[in-house]
């Protein structure tokens, strides 16, 4: 997601509940935005736990982060800090009918946006000049929660007029050192690059992460369509498949932009035998090839315009490494 849609994500989460939840590894600390307290939905919890255990033991890597739970949505997200917002309904919009998903497509969702979280990790631990991006986006995580709890704090009716004052004067606050912490970013010298570059990599590792898990090349696309897809909205959906790739629509968005890479990678995972060890190399192997790739486009343009060369890039990338 870009940093744009900061703003739209910090407005969401106005009136919540907070819970805390010991989970297997690391406590989690989520948030619900729109549910009663008495129909809080654990499902995403428990998913997110199943999920965050099997990487670490398969993939040998984790990473901290806070869900945000949202009752019903067409959407989940990485705030390019720490939280994952996710639904505990997903559903599709297909020509104006809405489309419920399984648990077992909401796991491949959850999966695709923890992938979000870990890559980002790997890229500000591996390129120096990304670290502002993350550091600051980290903090303003921290802000979004600092403000989910004063909103819960408000809420209750125990509360004394005297501290409900004082409570929006503390919003107020932390909205203006987001606010702050936001253009800080944006004024970054290297912050338009790297904005431009990252998300189409992220994507491909994301859905990565949701075909290792769950072993299966075109689960994205089928978490994406439902009966009532238009034609296009099923071509497009396999466009982020590892499968039969169709790379018309990969100049679209960044979630198709790497298409034949995927197609790639789908018929050479194919050939494997999908096991800790397979999965770990190809996982690394893409890891290394994604940051080898960052770190060359961050001052060179070469490549810039051209999806055939950039996709190009990274396969050869990939292929050496495999
Ligand atoms: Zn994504």
């Amino acid at each position: 997601m870009t940093l744009l849609k900061f703003f739209i994500f910090l407005a969401l989460f106005a009136n919540a509940f907070s819970l805390e939840k010991n989970l297997n590894k690391g406590s989690i600390f989520f948030l619900t935005s729109d549910f009663h307290q008495e129909e809080l939905d654990y499902t995403p919890v428990e998913i997110f736990n199943d999920i965050s255990n099997q990487i670490y033991d398969e993939l040998g890597i984790k990473e901290e982060v806070t869900l945000f739970i949202k009752k019903q949505s067409s959407g989940a997200s990485f705030d390019n800090g720490s939280i994952l917002t996710v639904p505990a309904n997903f559903y599709i919009l297909s020509q104006e009918v809405k489309s419920f998903k399984s648990n077992h497509h909401l796991k491949a969702i959850i999966a695709h946006e923890y992938g979000h979280a870990l890559l980002s990790a790997k890229i500000n631990q591996e390129i120096t000049r990304s670290n502002f991006l993350f550091s600051s986006s980290k903090e303003l995580s921290k802000k979004t929660i600092a403000m989910e709890e004063l909103n819960i704090e408000k809420k209750s009716s125990q509360i004394t007029r005297e501290r409900k004052k004082e409570i929006r004067f503390l919003l107020a606050k932390q909205r203006f050192e987001a606010s702050r912490l936001y253009k800080s970013i944006l004024s970054h010298p290297d912050s338009e690059r790297l904005l431009d570059i990252i998300p189409s990599y992220q994507e491909l590792y994301a859905d990565l992460i949701s075909y290792l898990l769950l072993e299966k090349p075109t689960i994205m696309s089928e978490v994406l369509i439902s009966k009532n897809s238009t034609d296009i909205e099923v071509e497009q959906s396999f466009a982020r498949s590892f499968y039969m790739t169709n790379t018309d629509h990969s100049h679209k968005d960044p979630h198709s932009h790497l298409a034949r890479t995927r197609q790639f990678l789908g018929a050479y995972i194919e050939k494997q035998n999908l096991n800790n060890e397979t999965k770990k190399k190809i996982l690394n192997t893409v890891t290394q090839a994604i940051i080898e790739n960052l770190k060359l486009r961050l001052d060179n343009y070469e490549l810039d315009g051209s999806l055939e060369k950039i996709n190009q890039h990274l396969i050869d990338s990939i292929s050496k490494k495999l």
